[in-house]
């Protein structure tokens, strides 16, 4: 049994700035000036780690997507557009800069909306989205065309490619790294010269207003990014039918990213990125170092209480080990403390909220009516907020929906398998493929089933490697291009050929 849940009064626990920020309107952030929406529509942000309303936001519709679109533009056509690019590095390097002077205020209140602990907000999420934009403030001034001798007539021509900036970019995120997320979609857009229309999610979108204030102090030209809190269904659905919208990048659900891709399509064919979901297999072979094998996976799962698309939430274990693994794991899950993320000894948040309290726990109810029996955890934690205690489930089998779904809570089944060929099947046995991890301290089995599994990461010995110069990104239908590295930037540019005959 866990500890019993930690509850703090949120607003109580946070710092000044973090309180001050809470006090100001949370308004739409368009053309640089922050404003009402036209329809007059308000959300309302909530602590997930008790249920209680933080504050009003004003709700983005589709006459509000107009006008951040059109704002966009002119500063595509204009401001930004003509910005030469060691100017777009200068204000990436400024907000990267802005970020760590702020950094503990953006933790505050990241958990305050998340309800993830602040204490990791500020060690890993708000310092990686800070790193991000450093990363791509580097590649605004490496942008680069090649030069080509044509195959049939290479003295007729000089021809050459241009690599330009889109256009005008949105940016659709989800609500488990909110102020990170953000960063996936603006650094690499505004490096590559796009501007950008961001949706942070409904349930999280106080962060990405407090950039908007950074985005200002970093003396970006207005209307470069505008950033819109509001609904999916309204204005996260208006941005993908937009035919002024160049480019969409999404990170989310695989349903909402079917969407995505239907609405692009059916309007005007503007490229699309997307980040979806997964069932990520962890593999420990018995040969495995079981020392830092065991609290990873436990950590794979239930870090950011189980949030994260490239979770590790099939555990495959070697039968030989199974029962030694199995208990390891279940052992670091009894004995985790839940907690509101302002208490610094809270160890895991809630969920994000009801829906997704209601979510997982129908998940794990019915893999109970499946067969499966559940070591640990299995139901909701404490008796307010969203908590759900960390659960590890067996015999489940690779049909059964809790084995198959994305649950993107801390649910994890823990499978045997025998043999190198059916662990390879059993990992690949999946719709989705955006992360595996694989443990043996043989060198050639590791190289081998890094070959074999459909995974846009694959970690060995370890988990969830992220760099801002790796691309991440997923087979099938865990999304469409990669976000990070070379492969981020380019997912926000045009290739032009120029072909200039010279006369021969
Ligand atoms: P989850 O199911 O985990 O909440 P979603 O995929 O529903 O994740 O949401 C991710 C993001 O997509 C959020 O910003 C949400 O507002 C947005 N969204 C949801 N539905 C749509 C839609 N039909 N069109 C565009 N964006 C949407
Ligand atoms: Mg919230």
């Amino acid at each position: 049994m866990n500890k019993p849940v930690i509850f703090v009064d949120g607003r109580d626990a946070l710092g000044a700035a973090a309180r001050e920020f809470i006090d100001r309107p949370k308004r739409l952030f368009i053309g640089g000036a922050f404003t009402d929406s036209v329809a007059g529509g308000k959300l309302m942000s909530e602590d997930p780690a008790s249920g209680a309303d933080i504050c009003a936001v004003v709700a983005a519709d589709a006459e509000d997507v107009d006008r951040a679109v059109a704002a966009a533009r002119t500063a595509f056509d204009g401001a930004w557009g003509k910005q030469v690019p060691a100017a777009r590095a200068e204000c990436l390097t400024k907000l990267a800069a802005l970020i760590y002077d702020n950094l503990e205020e953006i933790a505050e209140i990241e958990s305050l909306d998340t309800g993830k602990p602040a204490h990791i907000a500020k060690a890993l999420d708000v310092p990686f989205a800070a790193e991000i934009y450093k990363y791509y403030a580097g590649w605004a001034t490496k942008i680069q065309g090649r030069s080509f001798d044509l195959s049939l007539n290479p003295e007729a021509f000089h021809a050459f490619t241009r690599r330009e900036p889109l256009g005008v970019a949105a940016g659709v995120i989800p609500w488990n790294f909110p102020f990170a997320q953000a960063s996936f979609k603006l650094a690499p857009a505004l490096a590559a010269g796009c501007t950008v229309v961001l949706k942070p999610a409904e349930q999280t979108p106080l962060t990405a207003l407090r950039l908007a204030e950074l985005v200002v102090e970093a003396g970006f030209p207005e209307g470069t990014v505008n950033i819109l809190t509001g609904f999916g269904h309204t204005a996260g659905a208006a941005l993908a039918s937009h035919p002024g919208v160049d480019k969409i990048s999404f990170t989310g659900s695989t349903e909402v990213g079917r969407k995505i891709a239907a609405a692009a399509a059916a309007s005007n064919l503007k490229r699309v990125t997307l980040e979806l979901g997964g069932k990520s297999p962890n593999i420990i072979f018995a040969d495995a170092n079981l020392e830092s094998a065991i609290p990873t996976a436990a950590a794979a799962i239930f870090g950011n209480s189980g949030q994260v698309c490239n979770a590790g939430s099939r555990l495959f274990i070697e039968a030989p080990i199974f029962d030694q693994v199995v208990s390891g794991v279940r052992d670091i899950a009894a004995n985790m403390q839940l907690g509101a993320g302002l208490n610094p000894d809270s160890e895991l948040g809630p969920l994000m909220s009801q829906v997704q309290l209601d979510r997982v726990t129908g998940h794990v109810d019915r893999a109970r009516g499946d067969g499966a029996s559940v070591l640990c955890g299995g139901s909701r934690a404490g008796d307010s907020g969203y908590f759900f205690a960390p659960t590890v489930l067996a015999e489940t089998t690779a049909d059964m929906a809790v084995a198959r779904e994305e649950i993107f809570g801390p649910v994890v089944c823990a499978m045997p398998f025998e043999t190198e060929s059916e662990i390879t099947g059993l990992a690949n046995d999946t719709n989705f493929g955006l992360a595996a991890s694989i443990w043996t301290e043989n060198i050639g089995k590791a190289h081998r089933m890094a070959a074999a599994v459909n995974a846009g990461a694959v970690w060995v010995n370890s988990f969830g490697v992220f760099d801002p110069n790796l691309p991440f990104g997923g087979y099938k239908e865990s999304g469409w291009g990669r976000e990070f590295g070379i492969e981020g930037i380019d997912a926000f540019l045009e290739t032009k050929a120029v072909s200039v005959s010279i006369g021969a």
